[in-house]
């Protein structure tokens, strides 16, 4: 069974059944109270009787009693052997056929004759004789039963011109909520078969919790179509580059297969080529996936840290690694909460840079500007020229390929650092001059507890 047809249904039995109860419950307790009311009427009445028979004790006969009947009623007086004394009818002759019965105490109820409800009271009275006898008003309730059939047939009407709306009502509301799983469960399939990223249109809709699964059915896809970039970009980017070391191999090796066996000299040259290469494709492939990273996949370790420590053992390990002078400078003692092995991966890729296009001593410095931390990286090496400075940050970018790849690089560093910066929730900057330097800014917020949700 389709859903549309389970809320359809379900909605409609299940008011349905509402309206009949109601209905039911409406019409048996207007029936109570229509009775309740004729009753008391009915003992009014008999009571009367009872004040008029008392006060012409003696004479009662018929002729009292008849002033009393009710039409379409009866009043008898029956005695303890069951026996009627006097009876009279106000119309309703076949009451006189129904068994008397001597009543001893107040009876008051509604009893059924041929499908007509009547009103029955009956009162312990003395009668002339001395005897306790029992006066019983019989009255015909019948204009209550037409009133009753009425009601009858209106709550009847209404439940079955309630059903119409009911009906339609019902087929509406499961349209509107199966409306957008089906259009889901569409675009779902569209995706499947078609190999695209679609999402579904949420424009004319009510913000209901339908139009947030919607909406989280867009992000998600929004997530798998930057991821599916992200692995694209990756493979066409790693395939790219891969193939200029391959080649180079791929010629040394068989020219060392022509001629490495008795040149000494190409043997040698043709191996550290490879090797270069070989170790090159190494670093390349590392970096190609650290860019290609889901931000899932970043594990990040915020932890509170002195940043002077971190930028310190940095430096050290610098100087150490390719004996080059870092001045190191900190106005501040700044306290971050941060991973400080992205922070120190950042520092990495903007000294290496400095390194690299500078011969100086490079210089570090650290401030606290309002609730952000500064590290600034300054060489004074080549610059960058201020058309190169928009670009710097693509992938594979490089301001002169024959001056980088001699240093070994590929234009990643600084799409990677902007990578780091993103996930570290750090502004990153360069300001260049050609030919006097280049400094690189890292503003590293105090607390900064991830991206969160935010895409
Ligand atoms: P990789 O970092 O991948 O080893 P790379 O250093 O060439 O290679 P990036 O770090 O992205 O790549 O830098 C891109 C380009 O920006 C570099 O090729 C270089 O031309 C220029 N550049 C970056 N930093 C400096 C700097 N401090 N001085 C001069 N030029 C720079
Ligand atoms: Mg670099």
């Amino acid at each position: 069974m389709k859903l549309s047809n389970k809320i359809h249904v379900f909605t409609t039995v299940l008011f349905v059944i509402l309206l009949v109860l109601i209905n039911v419950a409406i019409y048996f307790s207007f029936k109570n109270m229509m009775f309740r009311t004729e009753l008391d009427q009915v003992k009014q009445e008999a009571e009367q009787v009872v004040v008029g028979v008392q006060e012409n004790s003696g004479a009662t006969s018929q002729s009292l009693l008849r002033a009393y009947v009710p039409p379409q009623g009866m009043l008898e007086i029956v005695q303890q052997n069951n026996e009627s004394d006097v009876s009279v009818t106000g119309g309703g002759e076949d009451l006189n056929d129904q068994e008397t019965e001597f009543h001893e105490m107040e009876v008051k109820e509604v009893r059924t004759m041929d499908d007509t409800p009547y009103g029955f009271v009956a009162i312990p009275i003395v009668w002339s004789d001395g005897e306790i006898a029992s006066l019983q008003l019989t009255e015909s309730m019948e204009a209550e039963a037409e009133n009753l059939e009425l009601l009858r047939v209106v709550l009847l009407g209404v439940t079955i011109l309630a059903f119409i709306p009911l009906f339609l009502s019902a087929r509406l509301l499961s349209n509107v909520i199966t409306k957008p799983i089906a259009s889901l469960t569409q675009t779902m399939n569209s995706i499947r078969t078609g190999g695209t990223f679609q999402r579904i249109d949420t424009s004319k809709r009510s913000r209901d919790e339908l139009y947030h699964m919607t909406e989280t059915f867009n992000k998600m896809i929004d997530q798998l179509e930057a991821n599916y970039t992200r692995q694209e970009q990756f493979v066409s980017n790693a395939s790219h580059e891969l193939k200029t070391p391959l080649t180079i191999i791929e010629s040394y090796l068989s020219l060392l297969k022509r001629r490495g066996k008795n040149d000494e000299a190409l043997f040698d040259e043709s191996v550290d080529a490879a090797l270069d290469e070989a170790k090159r494709m190494r670093e390349l492939t590392q970096q190609l996936l650290l860019l290609s990273k889901q931000d899932e996949q970043w594990n990040m370790e915020w932890i509170d840290h002195e940043l002077n420590d971190i930028l310190q053992s940095t430096i050290n390990a610098f100087e150490k690694a390719y004996e080059r002078n870092v001045l190191y400078e900190a106005t501040h003692s700044v306290t971050v909460k941060t991973d400080e092995q992205k922070v120190k991966q950042l520092l990495y890729i903007f000294m290496d840079n400095a390194r690299k296009y500078s011969e100086a001593a490079l210089a570090v410095r650290l401030e606290r500007v309002e609730d952000k931390a500064r590290i600034t990286i300054s060489d004074d090496g080549i610059g960058i020229s201020k058309d190169h400075l928009e670009n710097v940050f693509d992938r594979f970018y490089q301001v002169d390929e024959a001056r980088t790849r001699a240093s070994g690089g590929y234009g990643l560093g600084l799409s990677l650092a902007q990578e780091l910066a993103r996930v570290l929730g750090a502004e990153i900057r360069l300001d260049s001059d050609v030919g006097k330097g280049t400094t690189a800014t890292i503003l590293l917020p105090l607390s900064f507890e991830g991206r969160g949700d935010e895409r």
